[in-house]
Formats: C-alpha cells, structure tokens, sequence
C-alpha cells in the first residue's frame, strides 16, 4: 500500500521521539511492502517562532490531504509568557478541530515486565487490557455560553456542558464498533443521576447498544467509575465519555500500568485522517538530551497502522517488538528498575528495529 503521512515533530522531546517512529515505519514499510511518504510540518512553539502562528495554514493543508498523521508533542517554558493565541497548545487545540477528530483514543495495557513499576498489586495489574474513548470536540470545553462576567462587582464565571444527540451518538457508536472485536463490553461513564447531559447520554447509549447485540452495554457513575479504576481495572474493556470526564478518567487509567512514556492515543474523525500522538507532553526537563523514550510515540505510530491503514500485522509486529525489547531488560531512564540496561533515545530505537 501507498501513504501519505503528515508528521509534526513539535517542540521538546517531539524530534527526537518521532526520529524513532520513522525509522520503525520505514523498517515496516521494507519489510510488508509498501510505501510510506512522509510530508513534514510545523506545529506548536515552533510554529510560532518561523511562521509567527501555533497552526500554519500550511500544515492544516499538508494535514488534510494526507491519510493519517504523527504528532510528537507541543510546548514549553519558551511560550509560557506568551498571549493566549500564540501558546503551542492553541495549535494542537486547532488541528484537532480542524481534523474533526472527536474520538479520543487510549489504551491502556500491561506490559509485564514493566508491571513492578506500577503503585498496583502485581496480580491486579497484570490483567489491565482496556481502552478509554473519550468525546473530544464538544462538553463543557466547548460550550457556549462561556466566560467571565461582572455585574455590579459581583464577579462570575460561566462553562456550559452541551452536546447534541448526533454528537453522543457517533462517539458511542464508535466505542461499541471497538468493542466488538475486543472483548465486547462497553462502560458508558456519565453523571445521570445530576446531569440533564448524561441523562440524554445514557438514552442514546441504550439506542446505539440495540445495533451491536453482541456487546454488552453497563452504565456507570464517574464517581464510582474512578474508583473502580483503581479498586478493579480489569473489569473493563472499552469505557466510553464525554470530554471532561474522559480528560481526567485517562489520566487516571494512564497510570496504571507505570509509564507515561509508554502510553499511546489515536484521535479519529469520521472519514478524514487520523491524528496518532503520544499521551505524554515536550518534557522540557530532558529535550535535547537523547534521554526521552520514543516508546509512546512508536507506539502510536502503530495505532496508526492499526487504525487509519487497518494494517492489522504490521501493527502486532512493532507492538511485538517493543514487549520483546522490555523483555531483554532495554530501558530508558523513565522506565530504568534493577537489573536492566539504560538505553538513549537512539539506542532504544536501534533495538526495536532490530528486535522488528
Ligand atoms: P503537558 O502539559 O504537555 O501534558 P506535562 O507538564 O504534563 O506536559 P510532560 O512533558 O508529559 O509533562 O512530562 C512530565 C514528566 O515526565 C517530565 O519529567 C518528563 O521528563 C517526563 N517524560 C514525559 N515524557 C517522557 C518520555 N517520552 N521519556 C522520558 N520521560 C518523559
Ligand atoms: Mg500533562
């Protein structure tokens, strides 16, 4: 197969991390057969440096007429000071709206012998294979009316939680279409017993679940839903909702299993290209240093064979290769326990690719 792939290195660790991608899809591409052109583009506080923006209309072009495309990360201490619509993040905020990637993609799996490294018993770790959706371009925000208001020194501020049913719909849908060739159940997380939002949620989950008679559909609390996380991960498989919600509920699930600089996420849109990035930021602290772990973002690249190209081998066989890489004790220093090899950002690719 022939594709095009937008890839936007970012600020930070961003270049360095996608070094490592690259080389790995090349090594797929020789390897399966095909042909993957990469056409590069500023994003973030590099954008802002060269072009004087986070979002150059030229990268949303080179987006957009690409099949799918590979973010690093944006940002840093350089544009902390910086007015609201030159920070790196606005670029990222607008890609995503520009993409209409509304489904937020995070799995979050075990890697065995990673699993001392997480705060959880050993046995209830081990288990943890689930996938959080999370609705991305609609809920609180998003909502209007929005801001800050003044009325006679009395001072408030307002966010509004709105969603349309066409927008729990595809979002929903989306998870249960996950769920069927997973393990075939579906958590929708709501606030129904206070929220009108999650009311009208559930009414549509319900709906959604008669297409997908093979999947079982639970309602939970998000109260109860970030308790059980930690209480019981395993019980899940896909748990799908809405932007706020998924936003901290990820987060929480992301530590689950030790790492930040192993988790990976896939942003899908209904029929335009995916947006495949790594859940962790710049990490100003170690950029420049050949220390960061390009793990996450070749993970990513994988959900993008997986997801945007359905190369369903190719994605098992770098994933694969990353489990055989932990299991011969190569580490980078996030990720460094007793008795292993610390690897540089550089070595650390080298051995995927040779274990791939
Ligand atoms: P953002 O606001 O963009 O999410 P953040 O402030 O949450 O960023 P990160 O950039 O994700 O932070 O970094 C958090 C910590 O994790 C830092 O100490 C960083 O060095 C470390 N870290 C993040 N990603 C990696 C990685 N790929 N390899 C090694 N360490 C990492
Ligand atoms: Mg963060």
């Amino acid at each position: 197969m022939h594709k095009k792939i937008a890839v936007l290195p970012g600020d930070g660790i961003g270049r360095e991390i996608m070094d490592g991608a690259i080389k790995v899809l090349d090594v797929v591409a020789r390897h399966f057969g095909h042909q993957f052109d990469y056409e590069f583009a500023l994003i973030g506080g590099d954008a802002i440096d060269q072009e004087g923006t986070p979002l150059p209309e030229n990268t949303i072009k080179v987006c957009k007429t690409s099949d799918a495309v590979l973010l690093g990360a944006v940002g840093g201490p350089k544009w902390d000071q910086n007015p609201s619509h030159l920070r790196p993040e606005k670029g990222l905020l607008g890609l995503r709206k520009e993409l209409g990637v509304f489904a937020n993609l995070r799995p979050v799996t075990c890697f065995p012998d990673l699993a001392e490294a997480s705060t959880l018993k050993m046995e209830i770790i081990k288990e943890v294979d689930l996938m959080i959706v999370r609705e991305l371009t609609g809920g609180l925000y998003f909502g209007e009316p929005k801001g800050r208001q003044n009325e006679n020194g009395e001072e408030s501020a307002v966010d509004t939680l709105f969603y349309t049913r066409r927008e729990m719909e595809r979002i929903i849908r989306k998870a249960f279409e996950l769920a069927e060739v997973r393990r075939k159940k579906v958590t929708s997380v709501d606030k129904a017993n206070v929220l009108e939002t999650s009311k009208l949620w559930r009414e549509v989950a319900e709906e959604v679940s008669k297409d997908f008679p093979e999947v079982k559909l639970e309602h939970m609390l998000v109260d109860n839903a970030a308790m059980q996380l930690i209480r019981n991960p395993a019980q899940f498989d896909v748990i799908v909702t809405e932007n706020m919600f998924g936003d901290i509920l990820s987060d929480e699930a992301s530590m689950l299993t030790g790492s930040l600089g192993m988790l990976a996420s896939a942003s899908l849109s209904d029929d335009g290209p995916g947006l495949y990035e790594p859940v962790h930021g710049s990490a100003p602290d170690i950029a420049g240093q050949n220390k960061a772990n390009p793990l996450a973002m070749i993970l990513s690249a994988a959900l993008m064979l997986k997801y945007s190209f359905s190369m369903n081998q190719e994605a098992c066989a770098v994933e694969e290769a990353v489990q055989q890489v932990l299991k011969g004790g190569y580490r980078t220093g996030d990720i460094a326990q007793e008795g292993t090899t610390i690897l540089s950002t550089d070595e650390m690719t080298q051995k995927v690719v040779e274990y791939l």
